[in-house]
């Protein structure tokens, strides 16, 4: 297939593309990697009248720490540059275990940290990993910038709170956590495929060794990142047991996630991996949580 025809524009300024962006309202796209835009523009699912191309701005990526010790990074920051960036590994360690997971190193090394955020596909990883840490989300318009929190910012199914004026302009993760650890699982058929299932562990401990608190999010069990508050509230101020693990897993399972199931995994099977993934995720993060403190 290939796309129907379009406009094309590549301005050298956030402040020129913003322009273009409210002059073409919902006729027009922004274009990143391309990675999820110009396939769905090759099967006609997208026709848009113009593209922006968003890659000629300088000083839409990169990766910074933050004054309260996070990091941000800007939109078109790569994902293969979130992938091997040390800082990464080292303030956002979910995020760094998520990376490679994503798609392949090809596409990787185009498709962008803001456009798999935007384009928030319920299986995508990016989306999950915000949530789970609570990632703030800074979008620009001609108005000026507004930020958004991540359990807002994804609305539903591949919707976002940014309208056609807007752009993402970056992305801020807050302070890793002292006494936490993390897990990114998943299942796909076959390595870069999207996952059939997905789990985001975090649990921080307190100086007893308790879950002071615990964060599970899914991917591919909702209309988008599915925040499991409940099954998170069961290990509050419990021990990270076996039994206490399998308790807030069977919970998330049977109550928080919402599969239905596709071609490739039915419904119950999506739960039965909920379940499966949540305890090996828990169990690696109350592990680590241990053993690295800080
Ligand atoms: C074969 C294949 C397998 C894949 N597997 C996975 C996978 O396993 N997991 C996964 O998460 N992803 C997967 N992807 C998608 C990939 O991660 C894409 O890179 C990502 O979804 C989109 O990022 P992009 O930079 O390419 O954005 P684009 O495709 O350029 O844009 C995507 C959407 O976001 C909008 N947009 C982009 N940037 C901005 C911005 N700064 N502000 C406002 N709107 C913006 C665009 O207008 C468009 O609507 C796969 C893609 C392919 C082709």
């Amino acid at each position: 297939m290939k796309p129907a025809p379009f406009d094309y524009a590549a301005p050298d300024s956030l402040a020129e593309a913003l322009s273009l962006a409210a002059a073409h309202g919902s006729d027009g796209k922004l274009l990143a990697g391309g990675q999820s835009l110009i396939p769905a523009m090759n099967f006609r699912l997208l026709q848009p009248a113009i593209l922006i191309d968003l890659n000629r701005i300088t000083g839409l990526g990169g990766i910074e720490r933050t004054a309260s010790g996070g990091l941000r990074m800007g939109a078109m920051t790569r994902q293969a540059q979130v992938e091997r960036d040390a800082r990464v590994a080292q303030f956002a360690p979910l995020l760094a275990e998520a990376m490679p997971q994503i798609a392949h190193p090809q596409i990787r090394n185009r498709g962008t940290i803001g456009g798999s955020m935007v384009h928030a596909d319920p299986a995508a990883e990016l989306p999950v990993v915000a949530v789970a840490l609570d990632a703030v989300f800074e979008v620009a318009s001609q108005h000026g910038r507004r930020r958004i929190e991540a359990k807002a910012f994804f609305q539903s199914l591949f919707m976002v709170d940014v309208a056609p004026d807007e752009i993402l302009a970056a992305i801020e993760f807050p302070a890793w956590p002292t006494n936490s650890g993390w897990a990114f699982v998943e299942v796909a058929r076959r390595r870069g495929d999207y996952a059939l299932a997905g789990v985001a562990a975090v649990v921080t401990l307190d100086g007893g060794g308790k879950c002071r608190h615990a964060r599970l999010v899914y991917l591919n069990l909702g209309d988008g990142p599915v925040d499991a508050q409940v099954a998170a509230g069961l290990l509050q101020n419990e021990s990270l047991t076996p039994d206490a693990i399998e308790a807030a897993a069977n919970h998330a399972a049977a109550h928080e996630i919402d599969p239905t199931g596709n071609i490739h995994a039915s419904a119950d099977f999506q739960r039965h991996l909920a379940r499966v993934l949540t305890r090996r995720a828990l169990t690696t993060a109350a592990a680590r949580a241990t053993h690295f403190p800080s």
